[in-house]
């Protein structure tokens, strides 16, 4: 038997929006209506201006890659490796960066640009995945 993903909790007050957002395969952050700033990790409440008025913002499936690690030695079952584990930079919010999964150990360099896609795992769950963009970015 195939060992479960860890699943997050999807229907949380935070970060709902988020993964209602994925499902529907849109990328969002979550942003503040006071001051506009972004929300990452998302929460109800702003500590730049102290507003409890938020915005989920949808944002193009793009970025950078700002870091990334290997990972060679397994820690669970339903993760076999190797598997890098990706954390990119939004172009169109730099202040969030989202992490991903690739499996196996690929080539990758700072920066690189990276494209979204989305990842049923279950129950309907939607993780939003990154991979290396296939084609160049026009920005
Ligand atoms: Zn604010």
């Amino acid at each position: 038997m195939e060992a479960a993903r860890l699943i997050p909790v999807d229907d949380d007050l935070d970060t709902g929006g988020f993964f209602e957002a994925a499902r529907r395969g849109e990328l969002v952050i979550r942003m503040c209506n006071g001051c506009d700033a972004v929300l990452h990790v998302p929460t109800a409440y702003c500590h730049s201006c102290g507003s409890w008025d938020g915005r989920w913002q949808a944002v193009a499936g793009g970025g950078s890659l700002y870091s990334w690690t290997t990972v060679a030695h397994q820690v669970h079952p339903a993760y076999p490796v190797p598997y890098t584990v990706v954390l990119v930079e939004l172009d169109d919010a730099p202040a969030a960066r989202l992490v991903g999964l690739l499996p196996g150990a690929p080539e990758l360099a700072v920066g690189q640009p990276m494209e979204v896609w989305f990842e049923t795992v279950d129950d309907g769950v939607v993780l939003p995945q990154w991979r290396p963009a296939t084609k160049e970015q026009t920005t």
